[in-house]
């Protein structure tokens, strides 16, 4: 069944493009390609998302072989159905950015922590978002032990489509975006929301600052983001999609 928030019921599913689709989950997304007889994703949501990942992917590619993840960054919201996706498809390929690679495999974790957010949790929006990302499995190991690095400067092609990765670090140091040229779209991961459970408004925004590794970084990169530009499709992190007419 779906699941109201504050925004709106989810999942709330998109098509971007033909083989293009965005799904606004319960507190961050994902965006499922397919194509050649496969699917592909940019992110997995949070490990407790992983029955409505597999019944997205089902709905809008049957039941077709999962052949990589492209992660924007190590963070268990984003990477939380990775695991759950190895042991379906153990030749699934894992994508990142070089710099994220240790990340993703927790053998650092550059995530904000109880001493960052402690200052927050007495505000209502900080509490309710803290008591989702606990019950999502947002404190759980979220390692995944073999992700590969994507070569900066050239595409890759996933399920069909071809997705161009570019390093969009501040949030985590590795942190990617992914360009969809054919689809006229950008996966912009947790450089750029829409939305977010402590964010009071909605509309393309940085991050909250307590999430961001290096502020100054993160604030740069999101000037970068072309989301004005007419015909673009903004698939962020977080919050519903963006879609300039
Ligand atoms: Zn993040």
């Amino acid at each position: 069944m779906p699941e109201r928030t504050r925004h709106s019921v989810v999942p709330v599913v998109t098509e971007v493009a033909a083989g293009v689709h965005f799904v606004q989950g319960p507190a961050s997304n994902w965006t499922i390609l397919s194509g050649d007889g496969t699917a592909s994703l940019i992110d997995t949501g949070y490990p407790a998302d992983f029955d409505l990942l597999r019944a997205t992917i089902l709905d809008v590619a049957g039941d077709v072989p999962i052949d990589a993840v492209a992660v924007t960054h190590g963070h268990s919201d984003h990477t939380g159905g990775v695991r759950g996706l190895l042991e379906a498809f153990p030749g699934l390929r894992v994508l990142a950015a070089a710099e994220e690679l240790p990340n993703i495999r927790r053998d650092e974790l550059i995530q904000v922590g109880v001493p960052q957010l402690a200052p927050y949790l007495w505000r209502p929006r900080f509490a309710a978002w803290a008591r989702h990302a606990i019950a999502a499995g947002g404190l759980s190991d979220v390692g995944v032990p073999d992700p590969e690095a994507w070569v900066a400067g050239s595409g890759l092609t996933l399920s069909g489509h071809t997705v161009v990765p570019q390093l969009a670090p501040g949030h985590t140091p590795g942190h990617s975006v992914y360009l969809l040229p054919d689809a006229e779209a950008i996966a912009t991961g947790d450089a750029l929301v829409t939305g977010h459970a402590v964010l009071p408004t909605l509309g393309p925004q940085p991050i909250h600052r307590v999430f961001d590794h290096d502020r100054d970084r993160a604030l740069e990169t999101f000037a970068s983001i072309n989301w004005r530009r007419r015909g673009i499709a903004v698939l962020p992190g977080h919050g519903p999609v963006l879609l300039r007419p």
